[in-house]
């Protein structure tokens, strides 16, 4: 039995990363998330076997946790809504974070409590703290900051036993974003003093005050570091905090001797740093500006003082009907309405009926979670070719007769382009240079960041005021009828 210990921490490895790669493309994405269950799986069944060939009887215990985490993710699963992904993801991290430091917690304990324990590997018990330490650090630091990240996206924490209102919903208070200038240097001062603590609990292995005042000042830190971030930048930290769960998962390998953990957290952690920096590249920002310039805004909405009249669909079937050209650029109130298939019909119909070119502009930030918006029209089987990235598709607008925008604010708002306001650097796609704007939207009211958008302003611009679904079911009606 204990010969299959090896081949199945290897076949688990070479399943997360087989499912890594399969990610890299919305069409084979899905398997490469059963990859990586199935990687989960066979590492876990592999621990079993380990604990039971060590005479180790407490394997039932996890036996019992594969049952009781799988109901509760496949609940969680099967009940989130598309647009509380985001949400979950962050939630995810936030525990992932969180069980990889209580791990590195109870195992250095058991070095701590027991002096005549022997340290696995030959290892020094200094080195088990100080992963212990750094494991701690990131863990914790990714428990409080990805909770704050959550009721961020979420728009606040509800307060429980509150006055429902008439949509029998409880008050929510909201989450600030809040970043003076002097919180900059008391992130760095709780930093070194983290690392200040690990120093001395080398002399000291088995002074658990050590240990404690590291978690205190991990959880303190989480929260110092998201709460300045808001606006367009939290895809950034969402990104960010992904890959810290997976650095403390590797850390909390490295105490355990477990060399399966040592691998999928170093994935998870170099693959979410990736991200972050392919997320950063697309948002116009660097890391250090995003941790500590607090660019994101303080939160708070713009006031709307100016006001325009609405079009209906049967103005905008008539426009449409005369375009060469038309580009969809989708964004978060597509993902709210769940109109996917209703702007792909949209699409086909006007491909068919008036022989126009098709094509989307997708903003790498779009929607509220990397690669929302792809996800979406994936589901409503939207070819992948006609799915453009920003950068390709933005010099087309010239040239094209007609953008649509459905549900999209931020990622097509010209303020960015200022250099002021939470806005300030990211690109945006070029929507405003099209001949003719088209906007499909509840009200003038302002996307994730706050900020007012001109581009609803411009005479250029039809406003078709309401929800995505219905909004484009008529303008599909409108169409048919044409
Ligand atoms: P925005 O969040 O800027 O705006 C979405 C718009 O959708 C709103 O202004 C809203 O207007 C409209 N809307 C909401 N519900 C509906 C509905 N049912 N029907 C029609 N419209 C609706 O969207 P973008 O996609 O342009 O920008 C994404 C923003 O989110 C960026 O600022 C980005 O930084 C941020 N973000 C992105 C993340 C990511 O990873 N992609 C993660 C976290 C944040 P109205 O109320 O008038 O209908």
């Amino acid at each position: 039995m204990e010969e299959w210990i090896p081949i199945g921490y290897l076949l688990s490895a070479a399943l997360f990363i087989f499912g890594l790669k399969k990610l890299g493309h919305p069409r084979t994405a899905p398997r490469g998330n059963q990859y990586g269950a199935l990687g989960m799986l066979v590492a876990v069944l592999t621990t079993v076997i380990k604990m039971e060939a060590a005479g180790d009887a407490k394997w039932t215990l996890i036996i019992a946790g594969l049952v009781v985490g799988s109901v509760i993710g496949i609940i969680m699963a099967i009940r989130v809504e598309m647009t509380g992904m985001p949400e979950l993801v962050a939630l995810f991290n936030g525990f992932g974070g969180a069980a990889s430091a209580l791990v590195a917690l109870s195992e250095s304990w058991k070095y701590i409590e027991d002096s005549t324990l022997t340290v696995p590997s030959g290892l020094e018990i200094q080195v088990i703290m100080i992963a212990a330490g750094l494991s701690a650090l990131v863990g914790w630091m990714t428990l409080t900051g990805s909770l704050l990240a959550m009721f961020k996206l979420k728009g606040g924490i509800y307060i429980p036993f509150s006055k429902k209102d008439d949509r029998g919903r409880r008050k929510w208070l909201n989450t600030p974003t809040w970043g003076p200038a002097w919180l900059n240097p008391v992130k760095v001062l709780l930093v070194i003093a983290v690392f200040v603590l690990i120093y001395l609990s080398i002399d000291d292995p088995r002074n658990t005050d050590y240990l404690w005042a590291i978690v205190a000042i991990a959880c303190i830190l989480g929260i110092v570091l998201v709460l300045p971030i808001g606006g367009a930048d939290m895809p950034v930290v969402v990104s960010l905090l992904n890959s810290l769960s997976g650095i403390a998962a590797a850390f909390t390998g490295f105490i355990v001797g477990n060399s399966v953990l040592i691998v999928a957290g170093s994935l998870v952690g170099a693959s979410g740093l990736i991200l972050t920096f392919i997320m950063c590249k697309a948002m116009n920002r660097t890391l250090p500006d995003v941790l500590f310039k607090s660019f994101g805004g303080s939160g708070e909405k713009a006031e709307l003082t100016r006001t325009k009249v609405g079009s209906d669909a049967d103005e905008v079937a008539m426009m449409v009907d005369g375009a060469q050209k038309v580009i969809i650029v989708p964004g978060y109130g597509m993902a709210v309405s769940q109109c996917q298939h209703q702007v792909k019909e949209f699409a086909d119909l006007i491909a068919e009926k008036f022989g126009t070119e098709v094509k989307y502009a997708i903003h790498p930030v779009a929607g509220r979670m990397p690669g929302h918006m792809n996800v979406l029209l994936a589901e409503a089987n939207v070819p992948y070719e006609q799915l453009i990235e920003m950068d390709e598709i933005n010099p087309e607008f010239p040239d094209c007769d007609v953008a649509v925008i459905i549900g999209a604010n931020d990622t097509t708002n010209p303020a960015a382009r200022s250099g002021e306001g939470p806005l300030a650097g990211m690109p945006i796609i070029d929507a405003d240079a099209a001949r003719t704007v088209v906007i499909i939207k509840r009200s003038l009211s302002v996307g994730y960041a706050g900020v007012d958008n001109d581009l609803f302003y411009m005479d250029k611009t039809m406003m078709l005021f309401g929800d995505g679904k219905a909004m484009m079911t008529g303008l599909n009606n409108a169409i048919k009828e044409i």
